[in-house]
C-alpha cells in the first residue's frame, strides 16, 4: 500500500504552525509498513485542495488529509473530498447524537454550523472523535481510499491510533508490531557502532531515533499474528539489552526519561525533592508532567543565587567561596539540603552555566553539575553539555532524571 499526506490549512502555509500532524502520520505509517511517497500542504481553498487530491489519488492507494473538519465556513475538507470521490453527504445520526452529548458535557450550545460536522457519505467508514465534535471518515472508491482526519493533534492522534491504524492493518492483512527500547547516555553514533551487526536482518528490523542524550531503538516485525511478531522480536531485543546494560531505561512508544524516574519512585513508594538552579523549576515540572506526581513530589526549590543556596538549602559559605556554586561540592550540598528540609527519600540538584554569557576558561558555558542525595549519602557529578541555553537546560533535566532512576535502582 502506498500513501500520501495532504495537509489542509492556511496557517500551515503561512508558517504560523508547524506541520506536526504530517510528521506524526508519516512516522506511524512507516511503522505500519506503509510506503509514503509524498506530503503536500494546501491552504483552506477548495479549488487547490481538489486539484491536489485528484493528483494524489492518481498515484497513491491511500490519501490522508488533515484539518478543515471544524464547523466554520473555511473548514471544507470533507465536503471537497466527498465531491472528488463522487459521494453525497447525508446526516449521520450516531455522529449527530454523539456531538449533542459532547457539547452538553462541555457546556456549549449546538449551533447550526455544528450540524455540518455530522454530515458524512452514506458508505463511509466513520472515525469517531474522542476529543472533539468532528468525526473523521474513510471514503473508498475504485480501490483507492481517502482518510479525512481533524487538525488538532490530540484529536488526530486518538483517531489514528484508535481507529485508522487498526483499519489499515486489517486492510494490509499483516500485523506489524514494534517495540521501543529507550537508551540514555550513549550517543547515536556510539550506539550504532555497538549494534552494527544487528541492522542487517530482514525481520525483525532495527532502527534508531535520537534526541539530546538519548536514543530509541525501534525493533519491528511483520507477522500474521501479534504473538508471532513478538516472538520474533524477543531475541533481538534481548541482544540489544545485553549490550547497552543499565543505559536501557524502559520500553514503550511514549516513554520518556522523566517518566522513567517518576515510575521508579512510585514503584517503591519513595519521594523526591529538587534543588534547582539553572533548570529553574523545569526538573520539578518534568515530574509534575506525569499523572500521579503528588505521590512522589511534595515540594521543590529554585535557588538561583548563592545567598539562596546557602540560606534555603544550607550550602556552606565555605563551599561557595572555595569551589563556587558551579561545582560538584555545591551540587552535592544542594541535593543534601533539599533532602533534609523536605524529608524526602531523594534530593536532586542542578547547578551550572546555561549561557550564552557567564562562561569562563575553567567553567565554560554548558558546564553543569548534578547532585544526588539518598540513603547512601550525597555526591555531585560534572557534565559539559553542548548547544544553546535551552539545550543545556534540557540536557540537565534529562541527565538529572537519569541519575535519579539509576540511583533508585541501586539503592
Ligand atoms: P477545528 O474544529 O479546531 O477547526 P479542524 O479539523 O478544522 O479543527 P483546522 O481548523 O485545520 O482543523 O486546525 C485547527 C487547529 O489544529 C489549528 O489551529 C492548529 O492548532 C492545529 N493543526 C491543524 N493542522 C495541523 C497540522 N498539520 N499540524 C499540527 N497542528 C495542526
Ligand atoms: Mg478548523
Amino acid at each position: 500500500m502506498t500513501a500520501e499526506i495532504l495537509s489542509v490549512g492556511t496557517e500551515l502555509l503561512m508558517g504560523q504552525i508547524a506541520n506536526t500532524d504530517a510528521q506524526y502520520i508519516s512516522r506511524r505509517l512507516a511503522e505500519l509498513g506503509i510506503t509514503i511517497y509524498r506530503q503536500a500542504t494546501v491552504g483552506d481553498n477548495p479549488a487547490r485542495l481538489r486539484e491536489a487530491l485528484t493528483q494524489a489519488l492518481g498515484r497513491a492507494d491511500l490519501v490522508i488529509t488533515t484539518g478543515g473538519l471544524g464547523p466554520t465556513e473555511d473548514d471544507l475538507t470533507k465536503e471537497t473530498v466527498a465531491e472528488v470521490m463522487g459521494k453525497t453527504l447525508v446526516m449521520h445520526r450516531p455522529s449527530y447524537q454523539r456531538m449533542v452529548r459532547w457539547l452538553e458535557k462541555v457546556g456549549r450550545p449546538l449551533t447550526d454550523n455544528n450540524l455540518k460536522q455530522a454530515m458524512l457519505p452514506e458508505d463511509a467508514v466513520v472515525l469517531d472523535n474522542v476529543y472533539g465534535t468532528a468525526p473523521g471518515c474513510i471514503m473508498e472508491r475504485d480501490g483507492r481510499a481517502v482518510a479525512v482526519l481533524p487538525g488538532p493533534p490530540h484529536e488526530l492522534k486518538a483517531m489514528f491510533e484508535g481507529q485508522l491504524a487498526p483499519w489499515l492493518m486489517q486492510k494490509s492483512g499483516v500485523t506489524i508490531r514494534s517495540k521501543f527500547l529507550h537508551v540514555f547516555g550513549i550517543g547515536e553514533s556510539l550506539l550504532e557502532t555497538m549494534l552494527k551487526d544487528l541492522f542487517h536482518t530482514e525481520d525483525p528490523t532495527l532502527a534508531l531515533y535520537c534526541s539530546p542524550g538519548e536514543v530509541v531503538c525501534r525493533v519491528t516485525s511483520r507477522a500474521d499474528t501479534d504473538e508471532e511478531a513478538l516472538k520474533r522480536i524477543r531475541p533481538l531485543e534481548e541482544e540489544i539489552l545485553s549490550r547497552v546494560g543499565d543505559h536501557f531505561y524502559g520500553e514503550g512508544a511514549d516513554l520518556t526519561i522523566n517518566r522513567a524516574a517518576f515510575e521508579a519512585l512510585r514503584a517503591r513508594g519513595q519521594t523526591v525533592c529538587f534543588a534547582e538552579s539553572l533548570t529553574g523549576g523545569r526538573l520539578a515540572a518534568s515530574i509534575v508532567d506525569c499523572p500521579g506526581a503528588s505521590d512522589v513530589l511534595k515540594e521543590s526549590y529554585i535557588t538561583y543565587c548563592d545567598e539562596a543556596k546557602h540560606r534555603v538549602l544550607g550550602v556552606r559559605q565555605d563551599t561557595l567561596d572555595r569551589f563556587t556554586c558551579v561545582s560538584a561540592q555545591c551540587a552535592a550540598e544542594m541535593a543534601e539540603g533539599a533532602r533534609r528540609i523536605s524529608k524526602a527519600d531523594w534530593g536532586v540538584s542542578t547547578t551550572g552555566i546555561a549561557g550564552p554569557d557567564g562562561g569562563t576558561a575553567d567553567t565554560p558555558v554548558g558546564t553543569v553539575f548534578i547532585g544526588i542525595a539518598g540513603p547512601n549519602g550525597a555526591r555531585g557529578q560534572g557534565f559539559r553539555f553542548a548547544g544553546d541555553r535551552d539545550a543545556v537546560r534540557l540536557q540537565a533535566v534529562k541527565w538529572a532524571c537519569d541519575i535519579l532512576r539509576k540511583e533508585i535502582g541501586k539503592a
